[in-house]
Protein backbone atom coordinates (compact mmCIF):
# COMPACT_ATOMS: atom_id res chain seq x y z
CA UNK A 1 0.00 0.00 0.00
CA UNK A 2 1.27 3.28 -1.10
CA UNK A 3 1.67 5.94 1.75
CA UNK A 4 1.43 8.81 -0.35
CA UNK A 5 -2.05 11.13 -0.20
CA UNK A 6 -4.95 10.98 -2.56
CA UNK A 7 -4.72 12.95 -5.87
CA UNK A 8 -7.79 15.02 -6.46
CA UNK A 9 -8.49 17.10 -9.66
CA UNK A 10 -10.78 19.87 -10.74
CA UNK A 11 -11.96 19.81 -14.21
CA UNK A 12 -13.65 23.34 -15.70
CA UNK A 13 -15.88 23.55 -18.72
CA UNK A 14 -18.55 25.10 -20.41
CA UNK A 15 -20.26 21.60 -20.67
CA UNK A 16 -23.04 23.09 -23.12
CA UNK A 17 -23.95 19.57 -22.97
CA UNK A 18 -21.29 17.43 -20.45
CA UNK A 19 -20.92 15.16 -23.15
CA UNK A 20 -18.60 10.94 -23.54
CA UNK A 21 -15.67 13.26 -24.63
CA UNK A 22 -15.69 15.02 -21.04
CA UNK A 23 -17.04 11.78 -19.43
CA UNK A 24 -14.33 8.91 -20.68
CA UNK A 25 -11.38 10.35 -21.05
CA UNK A 26 -11.44 11.72 -17.79
CA UNK A 27 -12.81 8.18 -16.25
CA UNK A 28 -9.36 7.15 -18.20
CA UNK A 29 -7.18 9.53 -16.35
CA UNK A 30 -7.95 8.60 -12.99
CA UNK A 31 -7.56 4.98 -14.10
CA UNK A 32 -4.05 5.66 -15.62
CA UNK A 33 -3.36 8.32 -12.75
CA UNK A 34 -4.97 6.86 -9.69
CA UNK A 35 -7.19 9.59 -9.38
CA UNK A 36 -9.76 9.05 -6.70
CA UNK A 37 -12.36 12.59 -7.38
CA UNK A 38 -12.82 15.02 -10.10
CA UNK A 39 -14.72 17.73 -9.49
CA UNK A 40 -16.36 19.17 -12.63
CA UNK A 41 -16.44 23.21 -12.40
CA UNK A 42 -19.21 24.93 -14.66
CA UNK A 43 -17.73 27.90 -16.33
CA UNK A 44 -19.52 31.35 -17.14
CA UNK A 45 -18.45 32.60 -20.56
CA UNK A 46 -17.04 36.27 -21.35
CA UNK A 47 -20.05 38.56 -22.92
CA UNK A 48 -17.40 38.64 -25.59
CA UNK A 49 -17.31 35.21 -26.36
CA UNK A 50 -20.27 33.23 -28.24
CA UNK A 51 -23.03 32.43 -25.01
CA UNK A 52 -23.73 28.74 -24.36
CA UNK A 53 -26.98 27.73 -25.64
CA UNK A 54 -28.29 26.35 -22.62
CA UNK A 55 -28.84 28.36 -19.57
CA UNK A 56 -26.67 27.51 -16.81
CA UNK A 57 -29.61 26.29 -14.89
CA UNK A 58 -29.59 23.73 -17.57
CA UNK A 59 -26.01 23.23 -17.78
CA UNK A 60 -26.16 22.49 -14.04
CA UNK A 61 -28.68 20.04 -14.62
CA UNK A 62 -27.23 18.07 -17.75
CA UNK A 63 -23.83 17.87 -15.02
CA UNK A 64 -25.92 16.43 -12.49
CA UNK A 65 -27.72 13.62 -14.56
CA UNK A 66 -24.22 12.81 -15.96
CA UNK A 67 -22.73 12.39 -13.07
CA UNK A 68 -25.49 10.48 -10.44
CA UNK A 69 -24.13 7.44 -11.15
CA UNK A 70 -20.70 8.08 -11.44
CA UNK A 71 -19.06 8.31 -7.98
CA UNK A 72 -15.99 9.43 -8.97
CA UNK A 73 -17.22 13.04 -10.30
CA UNK A 74 -19.27 15.94 -7.64
CA UNK A 75 -20.08 19.28 -8.87
CA UNK A 76 -19.09 22.57 -7.77
CA UNK A 77 -21.01 25.78 -9.26
CA UNK A 78 -19.14 27.98 -7.45
CA UNK A 79 -18.11 29.87 -10.80
CA UNK A 80 -21.88 30.30 -12.06
CA UNK A 81 -22.80 31.27 -8.66
CA UNK A 82 -20.67 35.04 -9.50
CA UNK A 83 -21.99 36.64 -11.80
CA UNK A 84 -19.15 37.56 -13.93
CA UNK A 85 -16.66 35.32 -15.11
CA UNK A 86 -13.80 34.07 -13.17
CA UNK A 87 -10.08 33.50 -14.24
CA UNK A 88 -9.04 30.21 -13.72
CA UNK A 89 -6.31 31.09 -11.58
CA UNK A 90 -8.37 32.53 -9.03
CA UNK A 91 -10.71 29.85 -8.52
CA UNK A 92 -7.72 27.44 -8.07
CA UNK A 93 -6.22 29.64 -5.78
CA UNK A 94 -9.54 29.70 -3.76
CA UNK A 95 -10.02 26.15 -4.17
CA UNK A 96 -6.41 25.69 -2.86
CA UNK A 97 -6.77 27.63 0.26
CA UNK A 98 -9.87 25.59 0.92
CA UNK A 99 -7.77 22.29 0.96
CA UNK A 100 -4.84 23.10 1.96
CA UNK A 101 -1.20 23.65 0.76
CA UNK A 102 -0.79 19.52 1.01
CA UNK A 103 -3.48 18.07 -0.43
CA UNK A 104 -2.32 17.13 -4.38
CA UNK A 105 -4.55 18.70 -6.76
CA UNK A 106 -4.80 18.37 -10.49
CA UNK A 107 -6.68 20.51 -12.95
CA UNK A 108 -7.82 18.94 -16.34
CA UNK A 109 -7.45 20.13 -19.80
CA UNK A 110 -7.94 18.56 -23.26
CA UNK A 111 -4.43 18.88 -25.43
CA UNK A 112 -6.39 21.97 -27.21
CA UNK A 113 -6.52 23.83 -24.12
CA UNK A 114 -2.76 23.42 -23.49
CA UNK A 115 -2.36 25.07 -26.95
CA UNK A 116 -4.04 27.96 -26.11
CA UNK A 117 -2.64 28.05 -22.21
CA UNK A 118 -0.21 30.33 -23.02
CA UNK A 119 -2.63 33.12 -23.30
CA UNK A 120 -4.63 32.14 -19.97
CA UNK A 121 -4.56 35.36 -17.68
CA UNK A 122 -1.48 34.41 -15.36
CA UNK A 123 -0.88 30.95 -16.67
CA UNK A 124 2.18 30.46 -15.40
CA UNK A 125 0.75 31.01 -12.24
CA UNK A 126 -1.52 27.93 -12.61
CA UNK A 127 1.60 25.36 -11.50
CA UNK A 128 2.20 26.58 -8.38
CA UNK A 129 -1.67 25.94 -7.59
CA UNK A 130 -1.47 22.29 -9.15
CA UNK A 131 -1.10 19.69 -11.56
CA UNK A 132 -1.95 19.95 -15.15
CA UNK A 133 -3.11 17.07 -16.48
CA UNK A 134 -3.85 16.79 -20.04
CA UNK A 135 -6.19 14.42 -22.07
CA UNK A 136 -5.33 13.69 -25.45
CA UNK A 137 -7.79 14.96 -27.80
CA UNK A 138 -7.92 13.63 -31.69
CA UNK A 139 -7.09 16.96 -34.44
CA UNK A 140 -4.97 18.65 -32.24
CA UNK A 141 -1.49 19.27 -32.13
CA UNK A 142 0.35 17.41 -29.45
CA UNK A 143 3.20 19.83 -29.08
CA UNK A 144 3.24 23.60 -27.92
CA UNK A 145 4.23 25.96 -31.05
CA UNK A 146 7.08 28.35 -29.35
CA UNK A 147 10.55 26.73 -28.48
CA UNK A 148 10.46 28.59 -25.15
CA UNK A 149 6.91 27.27 -24.28
CA UNK A 150 8.07 23.51 -24.83
CA UNK A 151 11.17 23.60 -22.81
CA UNK A 152 8.42 24.95 -19.76
CA UNK A 153 6.52 21.91 -20.79
CA UNK A 154 9.33 19.49 -20.47
CA UNK A 155 11.14 21.25 -17.47
CA UNK A 156 7.71 20.27 -15.33
CA UNK A 157 6.70 17.29 -17.43
CA UNK A 158 5.98 14.14 -15.08
CA UNK A 159 7.39 10.55 -15.84
CA UNK A 160 6.01 8.87 -13.51
CA UNK A 161 2.32 9.00 -11.95
CA UNK A 162 3.89 8.62 -8.24
CA UNK A 163 5.70 12.62 -8.93
CA UNK A 164 1.43 13.23 -8.98
CA UNK A 165 1.16 12.82 -5.37
CA UNK A 166 4.74 13.17 -4.15
CA UNK A 167 3.90 17.11 -4.12
CA UNK A 168 0.93 19.16 -3.69
CA UNK A 169 1.52 20.97 -7.51
CA UNK A 170 4.15 21.67 -10.07
CA UNK A 171 4.02 19.00 -12.43
CA UNK A 172 2.09 18.32 -16.13
CA UNK A 173 0.96 14.85 -16.99
CA UNK A 174 0.43 14.46 -20.63
CA UNK A 175 -1.75 11.64 -20.20
CA UNK A 176 -2.44 7.92 -23.03
CA UNK A 177 -6.17 8.39 -22.35
CA UNK A 178 -8.69 7.01 -25.36
CA UNK A 179 -9.04 9.67 -28.42
CA UNK A 180 -12.83 10.70 -28.49
CA UNK A 181 -13.58 12.23 -31.21
CA UNK A 182 -16.03 14.70 -29.78
CA UNK A 183 -16.69 18.30 -29.13
CA UNK A 184 -20.48 19.68 -27.74
CA UNK A 185 -19.93 21.49 -30.69
CA UNK A 186 -20.92 18.76 -32.49
CA UNK A 187 -23.33 17.29 -30.84
CA UNK A 188 -25.48 20.72 -31.25
CA UNK A 189 -24.78 21.02 -34.54
CA UNK A 190 -26.20 17.39 -34.39
CA UNK A 191 -29.84 18.02 -32.79
CA UNK A 192 -30.46 21.06 -34.14
CA UNK A 193 -30.38 18.62 -37.67
CA UNK A 194 -32.76 16.55 -35.64
CA UNK A 195 -30.18 13.80 -35.72
CA UNK A 196 -29.83 10.97 -33.10
CA UNK A 197 -27.04 11.80 -30.09
CA UNK A 198 -27.57 8.59 -28.19
CA UNK A 199 -24.32 7.70 -28.52
CA UNK A 200 -22.93 10.64 -27.41
CA UNK A 201 -24.05 11.67 -24.22
CA UNK A 202 -25.51 9.55 -21.04
CA UNK A 203 -28.83 8.35 -21.47
CA UNK A 204 -30.07 10.82 -18.95
CA UNK A 205 -28.89 14.10 -20.57
CA UNK A 206 -30.17 12.99 -23.76
CA UNK A 207 -33.47 13.06 -22.29
CA UNK A 208 -33.16 15.71 -20.51
CA UNK A 209 -31.94 17.90 -23.74
CA UNK A 210 -35.31 16.36 -25.82
CA UNK A 211 -37.68 17.23 -22.82
CA UNK A 212 -36.28 20.57 -22.56
CA UNK A 213 -36.04 20.93 -26.46
CA UNK A 214 -32.76 22.09 -26.34
CA UNK A 215 -30.06 22.79 -28.88
CA UNK A 216 -32.87 22.60 -32.01
CA UNK A 217 -32.50 26.09 -33.04
CA UNK A 218 -28.98 28.08 -34.34
P1 LIG B 1 -17.43 23.34 -27.42
O1 LIG B 1 -17.48 22.44 -28.62
O2 LIG B 1 -18.73 24.00 -27.08
O3 LIG B 1 -16.27 24.32 -27.48
P2 LIG B 1 -16.19 21.23 -25.82
O4 LIG B 1 -16.80 19.94 -26.26
O5 LIG B 1 -14.79 21.54 -26.29
O6 LIG B 1 -17.19 22.44 -26.12
P3 LIG B 1 -15.86 22.29 -23.14
O7 LIG B 1 -16.92 22.26 -22.13
O8 LIG B 1 -15.50 23.58 -23.74
O9 LIG B 1 -16.26 21.18 -24.26
O10 LIG B 1 -14.53 21.57 -22.64
C1 LIG B 1 -14.10 21.51 -21.32
C2 LIG B 1 -12.76 20.81 -21.28
O11 LIG B 1 -12.91 19.49 -21.80
C3 LIG B 1 -11.66 21.48 -22.12
O12 LIG B 1 -10.43 21.42 -21.39
C4 LIG B 1 -11.58 20.60 -23.36
O13 LIG B 1 -10.28 20.59 -23.88
C5 LIG B 1 -11.95 19.23 -22.79
N1 LIG B 1 -12.58 18.36 -23.79
C6 LIG B 1 -13.77 18.54 -24.40
N2 LIG B 1 -14.04 17.53 -25.26
C7 LIG B 1 -12.97 16.69 -25.21
C8 LIG B 1 -12.63 15.46 -25.88
N3 LIG B 1 -13.42 14.92 -26.80
N4 LIG B 1 -11.45 14.88 -25.55
C9 LIG B 1 -10.63 15.44 -24.62
N5 LIG B 1 -10.88 16.60 -23.96
C10 LIG B 1 -12.03 17.22 -24.24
Amino acid sequence: MSTLPELHALFGGTFDPIHYGHLLPVSALAEETGLSRVTLLPNNVPPHRPQPQATPAQRVAMVRLAIADRPLFQLDTRELDRDAPSWTVETLAQLRAERGDQQPLGFIIGQDSLLTLPRWHRWQALLSLCHLLVLTRPGYATTLPDAAQRRWLEAHRATDVDQLRAAPAGRIWLAATPEVDLSATQIRERLRHGQNCNQLLPPAVAAYIAREGLYRDA
